[in-house]
């Protein structure tokens, strides 16, 4: 389920933040798995963290983290991605899927990228329309920007009702914003 937490830290445009001690210790305790998805990143030299990040103690990769923090920039955009209601996926499914397809769009010659492409964007056609969120707000909430300024006027709400509201809205993110996060996860995985 997405969730709107304060950005824990402030990201660098690249996304290639400064990874401290305790960062590390909880990164390499957790074998830089993804707690939702279950995804493993390979740090580099270069990019300490894999582009995982630690929210309230707990591992998340890049996609994971951004549908946890919707007001969290991702390579300096604020509208890194889309909402769209899914009956039978998950957060964890739907991560695991844009992750595949984009190791397919980021591959130069991958016979099966027009596949790859036709499948997000059939992924995305289940966007939210306006309708189902004119109680939160007048402004449509056509991506993660606006949908989090939404979350922003809802009154405090117990867990039972947030997953009652958004228990079946995933996040999926913007593949433009992620390419290079796909890339260096494609070249440094197992
Ligand atoms: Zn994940």
């Amino acid at each position: 389920m997405i969730a709107n937490n304060r950005p824990t830290i402030a990201l660098p445009s690249d996304m290639n933040y400064t990874v401290n001690n305790a960062v590390w210790e909880t990164l390499k305790a957790s074998n830089h798995t993804c707690k939702c998805c279950g995804f493993q990143a390979m740090p580099s030299k270069a990019v300490l963290s894999g582009y995982m990040q630690v929210i309230n103690g707990e591992v998340y990769c890049a996609i994971c983290a951004a549908s946890q923090q919707l007001q969290q920039a991702i390579m300096n955009r604020q509208d890194h991605g889309f909402l769209i209601a899914t009956n039978d996926m998950s957060q964890s499914d739907v991560s695991n899927l844009c992750r595949e397809i984009g190791f397919i769009m980021v591959s130069d010659d991958d016979p099966r990228q027009q596949v790859a492409s036709q499948t997000y964007e059939r992924l995305l056609k289940s966007e939210l329309e306006y309708s189902q969120f004119q109680f939160l707000s007048k402004q449509e909430p056509s991506t993660v920007e606006g949908f989090a300024n939404c979350l922003e006027y809802l009154p405090p709400i117990s867990d039972t009702q947030k997953q009652k509201l958004f228990g079946k809205i995933t996040y999926v993110p913007n593949f433009s914003v992620f390419r290079r996060i796909y890339s260096f996860w494609k070249s440094h995985t197992s």
